[in-house]
């Protein structure tokens, strides 16, 4: 078997990519199972939904140690939204590729911080192939990695808020550390925020 990696930032496409793969497999005959973290309920508990609406059925868990127990005899695996997955998330998906199965995973690469998301960067390093998928930064339309919150709940510390365009926007690596007015026109760098 095999670990794919679908990457990038928020808006970037990665469900839709993740969707794409495992319709192909289905045509094909293969026996597929999607799995997705109990905890990201913004749109549907049972279903993959990506922005746009595109719609395979999902099964939600708590812990990856579940994909194991649920994955028997599958020939592709399909893992979304694995930032939110605990640290056992590359082991299984390991273990699962030792067996024989095709494994896709997709997830955020970092979080809205800038900081590598939870299993993400150990997934990359194991996989046998990443794809690294960009956004358009919505200030300047350059090529987007990073996914900004807007300032709206930047007090809130918790690395896991679930939002969309409401809360979140993608911002190409400037436009990130940089501090915009509010006609949009650019003001002076926020060293701070490069530090944190
Ligand atoms: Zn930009």
């Amino acid at each position: 078997g095999s670990i794919e990696v679908i990457c990038g930032s928020m808006f970037s496409g990665k469900t839709e990519e993740l969707i794409r793969r495992l319709k192909r497999a289905q045509i094909a005959n293969q026996s597929v199972k999607i799995f997705k973290p109990a905890i990201d309920t913004r749109y549907d508990v049972e279903n993959i939904v990506s922005h746009d609406a595109n719609v395979i059925p999902s099964t939600p868990v708590s812990h990856s140690r579940d994909i194991l127990l649920m994955s028997n005899n599958m020939q592709v695996v399909g893992i979304d939204e694995a930032q939110f997955f605990d640290a056992d998330l590359p082991h299984v998906c390991e273990e699962l590729a030792v067996r024989g199965a095709r494994i896709i995973v997709a997830g955020l690469d970092m979080d809205y911080k800038g900081r590598p998301f939870g299993p993400m960067p150990h997934l990359l390093s194991v996989a046998e192939f990443v794809t690294k998928l960009h956004a358009i930064c919505v200030k300047c339309g350059n090529l987007a990695s990073h996914s900004y919150r807007k300032k709206i709940i930047i007090d809130q510390d918790s690395q896991v808020v679930l939002g969309e365009k409401d809360l979140y926007e993608p911002r190409c690596r400037i436009c990130y550390h940089s501090e915009f007015d509010i006609n949009g026109d650019i003001i002076p760098i926020a060293i701070e925020r490069i530090n944190n």
